[in-house]
Order: C-alpha cells, then sequence, then structure tokens
C-alpha cells in the first residue's frame, strides 16, 4: 500500500475546520490592521535561499528539498531549484521584482501556506507544515525602520492569539543590535568560546569558526550551561539600536501586550538586525515555539534590491493547530436539516426543496428515495443534523412539510414559504 510520505500528513476534516477557523480568523485580524495577501511560488531558484536564509544553516544546509529543472535544450543545463522551507525569501524576492517599493508608504503583506524541511518528523515537526506569516517592508523614507512598525507586527499578533483563545503565550523579545555592533559581538563571543569550544558539539565547534552566534541555536543539553556563559548581545548594542529597542518596549507597554526579554534569542545572519521575537506556548513541549520574527533591514540589499528595511513573522500553523486541539476547542457547523425523501421521484423533490433552503443559508444534507423512514431518521440522527424534513408523496402535493426536531422528536407541519425561517429559527 502507498503511504503518504513521512513527514507529511492528510488533514482530515473535522480538524480541517480548525484550520480553516485560524486561517478565517488571521485574515481578520490582519484585515484590521490593513495587511493584503501575497502568494508567491512554492518552488524557487536555490540560491535564492542560499542567500536569503544563508548557506551555514541548518535549513539551506541540510533540510531543503532540492531538484534540478530540465534545461530547454538537452545540452543546456537545468535550474537548480528548492521547495520553500519559508517564505521571507520568496516576499523579498517579489517586492524586488515587481518594484514594490514605488507603491506608496510601505508594503503590509501577508501569506499562508505549505513549507517544506528534511526534518526528523515528531510531534509538532513535520517535513510539510504550514506557516501564516506577514511583512512589512519598504524604503526607509516610508518609516519602514520606525519601532512603531515592530509594535505594530507584535501587537498584531497578540490581537491574533487572543483572537484565537491561545492561552498563557508568552512573547520573548531581544535586540540583536546591528552591523556596526555586530563584529565587536562577534569577537567577544570568538574570546569566550576558545577555551571552552572543544567541550561543545561538533555544531558549536564549527560554528565557533563560521559564525558565533548561531551558537545560540543550539539545542544540545550538555552545551546550555556553556552557552549560559557567554557574553550577550545587549552589553554590546549601540546607541541607535538602544533607542530603537527602548521604544519598541515603550510603545508594546503603552498598547498592553506583555513581553519578557530574553538576550539569548538571536538570528545568526548579518541582515538580522535590532528586534527579535518568539511567542511559546507551554502546552506543546519540545516544539513549544508557535512563532518566531524579527527585524531584516539588510536583506533586500543582500538579494540585489534597493535598502527596504523589513520586519515580519511567521507563525507555526501545524503547532498553532496542536494547541486548539489540546484545549479541546471545536469548530464547525453541524448540517441544519436532513431531507428525507420518501419513495419513487421524491430525489428530484428533495433537490428543489434542499436548493431553495441552501440558498436561503442553511446547511442541507440529503437523504435518498430508496430509504425507509427509520433508515432516514437514523442517518439524519448521525449527520447531526437538528432538524428532518420528511418529504413523501403527499408532502410534495400539498407543498406542507413535516419538520422534525430530531433531539425533542417534537414534529410540525410547515408549509414551503415557512420552512427556512422555521428552520433558522430553530438554529
Ligand atoms: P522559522 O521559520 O524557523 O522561524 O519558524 C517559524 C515557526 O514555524 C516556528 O516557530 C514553528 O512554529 C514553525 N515551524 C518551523 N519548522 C517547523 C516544522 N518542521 N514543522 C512544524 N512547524 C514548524
Amino acid at each position: 500500500m502507498i503511504k503518504a510520505v513521512r513527514g507529511t500528513r492528510d488533514l482530515l476534516p473535522p480538524q480541517t475546520e480548525l484550520w480553516n477557523f485560524v486561517e478565517q480568523t488571521a485574515r481578520e485580524v490582519f484585515r484590521g490592521y490593513h495587511f493584503q495577501e501575497i502568494r508567491t511560488p512554492v518552488f524557487e531558484d536555490l540560491a535564492l535561499f542560499q542567500r536569503s536564509v544563508g548557506e551555514e544553516t541548518d535549513i539551506v544546509s541540510k533540510e531543503m528539498y532540492t531538484f534540478e529543472d530540465r534545461g530547454r535544450a538537452a545540452s543546456e543545463p537545468g535550474q537548480r531549484l528548492a521547495l520553500r522551507p519559508e517564505n521571507t525569501a520568496g516576499v523579498v524576492r517579489a517586492y524586488i521584482e515587481h518594484k514594490l517599493w514605488e507603491r506608496p508608504g510601505v508594503q503590509k503583506l501577508y501569506y499562508m501556506g505549505p513549507q517544506f524541511r528534511r526534518e526528523r518528523p515528531q510531534k509538532g515537526r513535520y517535513r510539510q507544515f504550514y506557516q501564516i506569516g506577514a511583512e512589512v517592508i519598504g524604503p526607509p523614507s516610508a518609516g519602514s525602520e520606525s519601532p512603531a512598525r515592530d509594535a505594530e507586527v507584535l501587537t498584531m499578533l497578540a490581537d491574533l492569539l487572543d483572537r484565537l483563545a491561545i492561552e498563557n503565550w508568552i512573547l520573548e523579545l531581544n535586540s540583536v543590535g546591528c552591523a556596526q555592533d555586530r563584529p565587536r559581538y562577534n569577537e567577544a563571543l570568538r574570546q569566550a568560546l576558545a577555551p571552552v569550544v572543544d567541550k561543545m558539539c561538533a555544531d558549536c565547534q564549527r560554528r565557533a569558526v563560521t559564525n558565533p552566534l548561531r551558537v545560540f541555536d543550539c539545542k544540545v543539553p550538555q552545551d546550555q550551561p556553556i552557552i549560559a556563559t557567554l557574553p550577550r548581545i545587549s552589553q554590546f548594542l549601540d546607541q541607535g539600536c538602544r533607542t530603537h529597542f527602548a521604544q519598541v518596549q515603550e510603545i508594546l507597554q503603552g498598547a498592553g501586550v506583555p513581553f519578557t526579554l530574553n538576550d539569548r534569542l538571536v538570528r545568526g545572519l548579518d541582515y538580522y538586525t535590532r528586534t527579535a521575537f518568539e511567542f511559546t506556548h507551554g502546552a506543546l513541549g519540545a516544539q513549544n515555539a508557535i512563532l518566531g520574527g524579527g527585524r531584516y533591514d539588510g536583506l533586500s540589499e543582500a538579494l540585489g534590491g534597493p535598502p527596504a528595511p523589513g520586519i515580519g513573522f511567521a507563525i507555526g500553523e501545524d503547532r498553532v493547530v496542536l494547541a486548539l486541539e489540546d484545549a479541546g476547542r471545536q469548530v464547525g457547523r453541524a448540517a441544519d436539516v436532513y431531507i428525507a425523501p420518501l419513495g419513487a421521484g421524491m430525489d428530484t423533490q428533495a433537490a428543489r426543496l434542499g436548493r431553495e433552503l441552501r440558498r436561503a443559508g442553511i446547511v442541507v444534507e440529503l437523504g435518498d428515495e430508496s430509504f425507509r423512514l427509520k433508515k432516514s431518521l437514523e442517518t439524519a440522527a448521525k449527520t447531526s443534523a437538528r432538524f428532518a424534513v420528511i418529504l413523501g408523496e403527499n408532502e410534495a402535493q400539498s407543498d406542507v412539510f413535516a419538520l422534525k426536531h430530531l433531539a425533542s422528536g417534537e414534529q410540525v407541519a410547515v408549509p414551503r414559504a415557512e420552512l427556512a425561517a422555521r428552520i433558522k429559527a430553530g438554529s
């Protein structure tokens, strides 16, 4: 038997109702902040991720699904492509390609869709997973560097989690400084790591040479006591970065968004600047990060674009759905009415009545004229419909139907013209 590939899953009803609920709520909250949707391709030129996410990251060095396209002619080499492991790169590429900076103001763009990483699958970690994310990006003259934009993005996220009724989330916040701060901090890290690095994992030994900031990504438990002793980025921020970070915090406090500072939260690439954040949720265990994000003021230029500071985030939708499931959340709508056609020719009558009721906004499940009344009512109960309408020869002729409330068993005769209103009133 052929099965779904390791790390991929089928999402089935009724769980898909929860997915739709999350996506619809996100769309509504984002609209309130005047974000608009962008959709970028699921695969891109491999070089895009090498340059944006970075070749030394686990994502690019180990986890990408890459493949070669066929060349246009047999002699021509094919383009190297990759399934997207994240969506910021695609959005910034589109920003540059379509010259979105020519549009007024900052661009406020959101996306939702599948991402692909060859990670070791476990609960909350998949090889095809779904992110809902947003980016604010634009020319500096449009205010894209302003701490007000950082605070706006964080406020939007707090609103979304509250609207989803995800309780007890924690916003962890840091500033990772800017290009001027980074060399001094890297040097301090290198010095601090030199005497201890041989006691650390192989990945950290490599990181200590190539990009010491990445040591903070280490999840190996034995390395954590060493990492705890390393110098913190907060000691190396220049005045501009300090002021920016203080302003972000001030606005968040004013807007009533709670946060905690965590100066070990870093992103190790040069164009990640200033604000970095993560929202965690205790119930998810090891995979407790539900979303992450930060500023990337140098990314557009790293991809050959104009100066376009930006800030964004990506929510792990799989993990949000898990958190809602763990909290016992159920959404979705049962059928309002089950139409039970009784006897030959009644499927046609049922189809006509069903269409009328659906036009009135009622959720209708249709039975089958070959079923006896008993089987029809049993089927109606299984679909969790609130009402059944019994539709036999007499009803079709008189246009008066038997409307049965399934929980109480109560039954009334209702003329066709009043049926929709009666069903709605009872739902
Ligand atoms: P990142 O793009 O790595 O910053 O991840 C942003 C969010 O996406 C994380 O906080 C997770 O919630 C989610 N995420 C990342 N990788 C996976 C994965 N393999 N499976 C499920 N969710 C993931």
